[in-house]
């Protein structure tokens, strides 16, 4: 692979993650957000992968790189790359650990340990979980799996772009949630060199989105971490970032920005309406057609369902309309209405 992501790269990537994550994931109509939008909108089911969201994608194509003498791996993860990780080094028969911060929900550490991978908390921030991740490539000669900035994981998440123009060539919009641009970014980039007029929109929170603020100013800043229901989202994009800020920005026609009470909302839609149980950072594409963010759309839409590795507790209190706190921050609750 070379310096920059080609279509014959993701094409590649689908080769070697046969067998190892799930292709082909369901693309389903939701009636109810297609009402809201007035136009088609499909609903990309990444829920459906082995350990429930996309990142297995990403994981699986860049271990599938890995020649056979490798050590192991590691990674530092909010949770789903973890995840993926666990999964594929597991499948590979390689040594993984998965370094995170304190930040990240109890539901997704034990998720991680249940896959035969080993848990190492290191830190309150991303950043400082990754620094841990660096220090076992160098004293323990594991090999790093990046989360979103590696070209072997941008062009896994690709994948799902083939897909989309397969399932829909007739699509016209695609939200992305956006992180570190990994998932945006390939698919962004897959999708635009098969169609160019085809609209690919980045959906993230408004608290502590770092590609929002990186591309705002033209190039990676730091931002503060704050709890979010999209909690998957968090994160910076680092300050060296080398292909997903460009690429977010080549291949992303607008970024738009959703409330946490817009999030709620979405989350308790696509359970309600679609009866779908996901994660808050996968339900932000309805959250913006729900909230009128994204002007006129035009149809047939796809948002990508990005995981579904919520904490159950928090998750019930939201089905239940209760209050949810986020360290200082409360989302007043309120019951589904149909
Ligand atoms: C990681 C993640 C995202 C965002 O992906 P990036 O490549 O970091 O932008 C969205 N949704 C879920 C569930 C995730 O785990």
């Amino acid at each position: 692979m070379q310096d920059a992501l080609s279509l014959a790269d993701v094409l590649a990537a689908r080769q070697r993650m046969e067998g190892a994550a799930t292709l082909d994931t369901p693309l389903v109509s939701s009636p109810f957000l297609s009402k809201v939008a007035g136009s088609d909108v499909l609903l990309k089911l990444e829920i459906t992968q082995a350990t429930g969201a996309f990142k297995l994608r990403g994981a699986a194509s860049a271990v599938a790189l890995l020649p056979p003498e490798t050590a192991g791996v590691t990674c530092c993860s909010t949770g789903n790359h973890g995840r993926g990780v666990a999964y594929a080094a597991a499948r590979r028969g390689l040594r993984a650990v998965i370094c995170m911060s304190t930040l990240v929900p109890r539901s997704k550490v034990d998720g991680i340990r249940d896959l035969g991978a080993e848990v190492r908390i290191a830190g309150k921030s991303q950043d400082e979980a990754q620094a841990e991740s660096e220090r076992l490539v160098r004293e323990e000669g594991l090999t790093e799996i990046a989360p979103f900035d590696a070209l072997p994981v941008i062009a896994g998440q690709g994948t799902i772009g083939l897909e989309l123009m397969e399932q829909r060539p007739d699509l016209e919009t695609v939200l992305i949630p956006l992180s570190g641009g990994g998932l945006a970014g390939g698919i962004g980039f897959a999708l635009k060199r098969m169609k160019p007029s085809i609209r690919v929109v980045g959906i993230t929170m408004e608290r502590g989105a770092a590609m929002y603020a990186a591309l705002e100013t033209g190039r990676p800043v730091e931002v503060t971490e704050v709890e979010s229901l999209a909690d998957s989202l968090g994160g910076g994009i680092g300050t060296d970032n080398r292909y997903s800020f460009e690429l977010c920005r080549e291949c992303l026609d607008d970024v738009v920005l959703v409330s946490e009470e817009e999030i709620y909302r979405a989350m308790q839609a696509h359970y309600f309406e679609d009866r779908i149980v996901c994660e808050g950072a996968s339900a932000v594409g309805a959250a913006a057609l729900m909230a009128g963010k994204l002007g006129t759309v035009k149809g047939p839409v796809a948002t990508i369902v990005t995981g579904r590795n919520v904490d159950m507790a928090v998750y019930t209190d939201i089905m239940n309309g209760r209050d949810i706190k986020l360290g200082d921050y409360l989302i007043k609750g309120s019951s589904y209405a149909a």
